[in-house]
């Protein structure tokens, strides 16, 4: 529903509401979705989609867009902003996020719009060195919850692009398999992790930006490891890892056991491409883990005496005011080593 997630203010005295600002415009999202879904009870089960995102449509919507994970495309890189997964922190389990302007092409152009915007080739395929660009943002859907999403999808990638597709359909399968984490799971602050950073260039050009001039580019530092932390509704938490790089990276990742309110003991699982794998199991502050050789993997996945990082900008709970930050800061967490293949994603399931 294009402009959904909208709301301005009206100074047009013959509306009959109040002029100015007011809960008029949501009163009426509210009537019209309710009128939709009313006619359509009994025929079709219907899903409603926004073209943005905000509380007040929660109760109206049961999808809302999130272009944001494609914010290079679209907003000056030197705005200073970087997109974060707020809205998802905190109303992840009330609505599926999905959208971005993630596309292997040139923008859509459509024969209704002014023919000044038309581009010499449509759908023609961008560089092959904008693919990590891509990559980034179907890893920060994925890692957010997001549902996933492509845009200006054509057969023949699969064929002419099959690192980025594959990537995305792995994503998707992954994410299926996942939805106790992914969908119906709580949004837990994600680990920090060391990955490698590195250069990256981006193109500019969404269906708004760039469209009356050629594309445009400039380049940035990204993360070649996207990390998210989910906990499922049964209690289990998953933290889903996803390698943009076009080489194996190992990551350590080290989990703040209380904070994420695992359970004192259970297993260990690595859902990935090949499969789910038991690799481990914990209790209390103990942690054991296979050899990585058992499971056929070219990585090691072990443990780290590695005491807990203070996360950046730490939120002090009230509980821990008398503690030293450094006892709290140090007690559990775990450390364990995951190897991940190029442009590959997985799951760490920790649980019963
Ligand atoms: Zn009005």
């Amino acid at each position: 529903m294009d402009q959904a997630c909208s709301s301005l203010a009206c100074y047009d005295a013959n509306h009959g509401h109040p002029i100015g600002g007011g809960k008029y415009w949501i009163d009426g999202f509210r009537l019209l979705a309710g009128d939709i879904r009313a006619r359509c009870a009994g025929r079709r089960q219907i899903a409603l989609a926004g073209e943005g995102c905000g509380e007040g449509w929660l109760p109206s919507l049961d999808l809302m867009l999130s272009l944001q994970v494609s914010k290079e495309r679209y907003s000056n890189p030197k705005d200073g902003w970087q997109p974060i997964p707020f809205f998802q922190t905190v109303y992840h389990p009330y609505c599926i996020l999905f959208g971005n302007y993630s596309s292997l092409t040139m923008p859509p152009y459509d024969d209704l719009w002014p023919a000044e915007f038309a581009p010499a080739e449509p759908l023609k395929l961008l560089d092959r060195k904008y693919s990590q660009q891509f990559l980034l943002e179907q890893a920060r859907a994925f890692v957010w919850g997001q549902q996933p999403t492509v845009a200006n999808f054509l057969p023949a990638q699969l064929r002419e692009r099959p690192e980025e597709t594959e990537f995305v359909m792995q994503l998707a399968r992954l994410r299926s398999r996942a939805l106790q984490y992914l969908q119906k799971g709580v949004f837990l602050r994600p680990p920090e992790l060391e990955a490698p950073e590195a250069t990256l260039p981006m193109s500019r050009l969404s269906i708004y930006a760039g469209q009356q001039g050629a594309l445009t580019s400039f380049e940035g530092r990204y993360p070649m490891v996207l990390s998210g932390a989910w906990r499922a509704p049964d209690g289990n938490v998953a933290v889903a890892l996803a390698n943009i790089a076009n080489e194996p990276i190992t990551v350590p990742l080290v989990l703040p056991q209380k904070e994420y309110g695992m359970p004192r003991r259970g297993g260990i699982w690595r859902l990935g491409p090949s499969g789910h794998q038991p690799i481990g199991s914990f209790k209390g502050e103990r942690v054991s883990v296979a050899s990585s050789s058992h499971f056929g993997w070219s990585g090691r996945f072990g443990v780290h005496p590695l005491g807990c990082p203070r996360p950046q900008g730490t939120i002090r709970h009230p509980s821990h005011s008398s503690h030293s930050s450094h006892s709290s800061h140090n007690e559990n967490c775990w450390s364990v080593a995951v190897p991940l293949a190029a442009r590959e994603a997985c799951l760490v399931e920790f649980g019963r």
